[in-house]
């Protein structure tokens, strides 16, 4: 019979967890966690058991999260919305529980990783304007090599694109330790490639290419090949061809070029 474990809830041995870990980091011992954040010893002890009967309070988890330095950490664990959610409307608080907080997360480093990129675009284009000039990245983020930092898969001089592809990925990695503030990342590895794709192919450089594609050959952008475009893309910006699949998606802006009258005149 474990009436305690029936009542604590589906996010406790998660809490559970996560509580120990933060509180063994802080170097705290449970007396000491439980007075700093003028909780119930007792409470925490069983929070940190998983055998908590009740639903945590949110505000509980707001001080333990004080205390420990561990962000929001603490309430996606528990399952619980974290307190900036408590303040939205109704109607964004039934957008956030329809998706979820991780994607919520997701979408506004994103938005974030988008905004950082697009601060550099103007300083790390090359003279024509055509194409990311890899070495002014390299000066603008500080990593200043004009090579990747270390040899990786695919990465010579016969491979240019991968070459540039892996000095930008090094580069986002800079930006993420040193400007990012968001600080939900679910991978430093995913959020580096992404960033990567977003300083090598800013999407104002994606929808020229795109455009010149179309228009040279006036083929519909709407046709079930689409490979000659990422191909000419990826050419013309100099990037792996995953990048520019990518990167033409992400812009969302294919459907706007198919020619129009006055342009195939
Ligand atoms: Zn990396």
């Amino acid at each position: 019979m474990s009436r305690a474990k029936d009542g604590a809830g589906p996010g406790g041995a998660r809490l559970a967890a996560a509580l120990q870990r933060f509180r063994v980091q802080a170097g705290l011992s449970r007396r000491e966690l439980a007075a700093r954040a003028d909780i119930d010893r007792s409470v925490l002890s069983r929070l940190e058991r998983g055998a908590y009967p009740h639903q945590v309070r949110s505000e509980t988890l707001s001080r333990l999260s004080a205390v420990l330095n561990c962000g929001d950490s603490l309430h996606l664990a528990a399952g619980t919305a974290s307190p900036g959610v408590q303040d939205l409307s109704p109607m964004l608080q039934q957008v956030h529980s329809a998706l979820g907080e991780t994607a919520i997360r997701e979408g506004l480093r994103r938005l974030e990783l988008t905004a950082v990129a697009s601060a550099f675009e103007a300083r790390i284009l090359s003279r024509d304007g055509k194409q990311v000039d890899e070495m002014r990245l390299c000066r603008e983020v500080g990593t200043a090599t004009g090579e990747p930092l270390e040899p990786r898969g695919g990465c010579s001089s016969a491979q240019p694109a991968w070459r540039r592809f892996w000095i930008g990925h090094d580069a986002a990695h800079t930006i993420l330790k040193t400007i990012c503030k968001w600080p939900y990342v679910l991978s430093e590895e995913t959020d580096a490639n992404y960033l990567a794709g977003l300083l090598l192919a800013p999407d104002r450089l994606v929808q020229a290419a795109v455009r010149n594609s179309l228009l040279r050959e006036l083929r519909p952008a709407w046709t079930p090949d689409c490979g000659g475009v990422v191909g000419e893309v990826a050419e013309r910006l100099m990037i792996p061809g995953w990048v520019a699949v990518r990167r033409i998606a992400e812009s969302g802006h294919l459907d706007y070029y198919l020619p129009s009258a006055e342009e195939e005149a």
